[in-house]
């Protein structure tokens, strides 16, 4: 019985994340006290992870769910949630935690938009953790909700977060550096996911193979993408590694462009968020 309460007393707390990228910046935060798994794969597309029942079983012994928000789970979450049965982690629970809350969100829809019609960007882009800026103000919300969880440990979980920021800070001028001749390049995206590094690294997002943000292309706008592409001088065609490259690399070839594919995700646990943009600084530069 004792050992049992022992046991509870120091209980790590078990985070689900549903994306590598927010595992790894869990992880980061939660240090030592945190048991954290990731429900998606670094080369699986975030829109559409399969609710398979394992991710429920996971979910239901979670003490915290970590989530992008902006509906980018919408396709495949809430049938976890629900299935769960973990009240710690449904939407409004201290555990549940949207980590959009915690960013400025680019390409918020001035009007309404109607999901029907294909587009999954209804509430703004979500891709925000492919800016490491936006990752540091994350890490300090998950802090913040991970000490509300387990007070005990609430002055270390801020930190790790503040340490986290502190990593990232003392990378930025070298990342910057390095992807210098970013600034103000005409670049096409396959999907449109690329405005938050487009934010941080300075480059112009002038076009995407997808018509709208999931909805695969067609010929005529590969045309019209092509034909953009050669008008404003683009040089790199940006995919992520789980996108099919047949359109994004013939848009690359006709405007003579460099196809620069990315491997979207962290590769949780061998990889922290930093090795990963330290990874990706290493393939987008000299790709201009
Ligand atoms: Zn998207």
């Amino acid at each position: 019985m004792l050992l049992a309460l022992l046991n509870l007393a120091h209980a790590d707390l078990n985070v689900v994340a549903t994306l590598p990228d927010l595992a790894a910046v869990s992880q980061a935060v939660g240090g030592d006290h945190v048991k954290v798994t990731s429900m998606a794969l670094p080369t699986q597309d975030p829109h559409f992870v399969d609710a398979k029942p394992n991710l429920a079983v996971k979910l239901s012994k979670a003490d915290a769910l970590v989530h992008v928000g902006l509906e980018m789970e919408i396709g495949w979450l809430p049938t976890l949630v629900t299935g769960s049965r973990n009240k710690d982690v449904q939407s409004g629970a201290t555990g549940n935690i949207d980590c959009s809350q915690y960013v400025t969100v680019l390409d918020k829809p001035a009007g309404a938009v109607d999901r029907a019609m294909g587009d999954v960007h209804g509430q703004g882009n979500p891709h925000y953790f492919y800016d490491p800026r936006r990752m540091k103000d994350v890490a300090l919300g998950l802090a913040d909700r991970f000490g509300q969880l387990d007070p005990e440990f609430a002055e270390v979980y801020t930190a790790n977060a503040q340490a986290f920021a502190a990593d990232i800070d003392a990378h930025l001028p070298e990342w910057e550096r390095r992807l210098a001749g970013y600034q103000g390049a005409p670049v096409i995206g396959y999907h449109r996911s690329w405005s938050y590094l487009a934010d941080w690294t300075g480059f112009s997002v002038v076009g995407a193979v997808e018509p709208k943000p999931g909805i695969p292309p067609t010929p005529g706008h590969i045309a019209k993408t092509v034909n953009g592409a050669k008008e404003t001088g683009v040089q790199l065609v940006l995919i992520e590694s789980f996108y099919p490259a047949t359109s994004a690399s013939l848009v690359a070839d006709k405007a003579e462009a460099t196809l620069l594919t990315l491997t979207a995700g962290t590769d949780f646990p061998r990889q922290t968020y930093v090795a990963h943009i330290d990874a990706w600084v290493d393939s987008m530069e000299g790709a201009l």
